[in-house]
C-alpha cells in the first residue's frame, strides 16, 4: 500500500469510527426530554411450578408479578401490556378452569385504573397500547382503552381468535373481542389499531422500538425504550420469562413455547441490544429482577 493509499485507508477508518460513534449516540441524543418509564404489576399469579417457566427447574413453586408499563413521551403516552382483566376482582371464575392453575391475586388496589391514579393518569390519557402478546395476563385490560391506538402483530390477532393447534389455551376472547370493531373499520369512533408484520419505530426517533419476536406465541413482540438519562431498556413481555433463562438460553416448558427456535433467536436479539447499548432488561414475570426495579410512582427517565 503506497502513502496515499494508506492515508486514504486511515481516513476512511477514522471517518468510519466517527460515523459509528455518531450513530450509537444518536439513539440517545434523539430520545426527547420528558420521557419517563413507569413499572407496574397487575394481579400476581401463583403459586405454581417454577418448571413451567424454566425447563428443568427444581421442583418448587413460586408467585410471579405480571408487569405492565407506561411510557410518557412528548408525542403520546404508551402502555406496554395491560395485565390480568380486572373483572377477576368481582368474578373469580372469569378464567374458568385456568383460575386454579394460575391462582391470580385479586386485590382491588392492583386494578389498572387504581394504579394509573398513582401517576395522575386515567385510561383516557393513554394514546397507544402496545401488546407484547395477547395471553390472559397481558391483553386482559385492553378493553379499558377505546380511545387509544392498539398496536399488535397480525399473526397474534389471528392466533388469539383462532390459535394454531396446541396454542389456544391462554387466550380469553372476551378480553379483546372489542378490537374487532377497529380492524378495517373506517368509522371515526372505531378503535384505532396498527397491525404489524414486523418491527416499528413508533415515533421515528428510535426511542420506542417495537420488535417482532415470534417464539412464545405466533405474534409476540418486545419493546425497546431508549430514555434520555437511563439509556436503553428492553421490555420482554413473555419473549423471555426469567433472567436466568436469558443468560443460560433455557426455554420454558413446551406448553408455553409456540416456536422453540424462534424463542432462542429472540433471546439472542434481546442480549444483542442489551450488550451493545449497555442496556437493562425488565422481564414481565421474574420475581427477583422485578423487585430490584423502581416501581410507580417512581420512574426511570
Ligand atoms: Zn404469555
Amino acid at each position: 500500500m503506497g502513502g496515499t493509499g494508506f492515508r486514504r485507508w486511515l481516513l476512511g477508518g477514522a471517518v468510519g469510527v466517527l460515523l459509528a460513534a455518531a450513530l450509537s449516540s444518536m439513539a440517545l441524543a434523539a430520545s426527547p426530554e420528558g420521557m419517563r418509564l413507569y413499572v407496574f404489576t397487575s394481579h400476581y399469579l401463583g403459586p405454581f411450578p417454577k418448571a413451567a417457566l424454566q425447563n428443568g427447574a427444581p421442583n418448587t413453586t413460586f408467585t410471579i408479578p405480571v408487569a405492565f408499563f407506561v411510557i410518557k413521551h412528548p408525542k403520546g403516552n404508551i402502555m406496554f401490556d395491560t395485565g390480568v382483566n380486572d373483572i377477576i376482582i368481582k368474578d373469580p371464575n372469569y378464567w374458568g378452569p385456568l383460575t386454579h392453575i394460575y391462582n391470580p391475586d385479586r386485590s382491588p388496589n392492583l386494578a389498572v385504573v387504581a394504579q394509573l391514579q398513582k401517576i395522575g393518569m386515567t385510561p383516557g390519557d393513554i394514546n397507544y397500547v402496545v401488546l407484547g402478546h395477547m395471553h390472559l395476563d397481558h391483553a386482559g385490560n385492553v378493553g379499558l382503552f377505546p380511545k387509544a391506538t392498539v398496536v399488535f402483530q397480525t399473526d397474534e390477532m389471528q392466533a388469539a381468535f383462532w390459535a394454531p393447534p396446541g396454542a389456544a389455551a391462554n387466550y380469553i376472547a372476551t378480553d379483546f373481542n372489542m378490537l374487532r370493531s377497529g380492524i378495517g373499520n373506517p368509522l371515526p369512533n372505531a378503535q384505532k389499531v396498527i397491525q404489524l408484520n414486523g418491527d416499528l419505530d413508533l415515533f421515528g426517533d428510535g426511542s420506542i422500538y417495537i420488535h417482532r419476536s415470534v417464539g412464545h406465541t405466533p405474534g409476540s413482540e418486545v419493546m425497546v425504550v431508549r430514555l434520555p438519562r437511563t439509556g436503553t431498556v428492553v421490555l420482554t413481555s413473555d419473549a423471555c420469562y426469567l433472567k436466568e433463562n436469558l443468560d443460560k438460553d433455557i426455554l420454558p416448558s413446551i406448553g408455553l413455547v409456540y416456536s422453540p427456535s424462534g424463542t432462542l433467536e429472540g433471546y439472542q436479539w434481546i442480549k444483542r441490544v442489551r450488550d451493545t447499548e449497555n442496556g437493562d432488561v425488565i422481564f414481565a414475570h421474574d420475581p427477583e429482577t422485578f423487585k430490584a426495579h423502581k416501581h410507580a410512582p417512581e420512574y426511570y427517565d
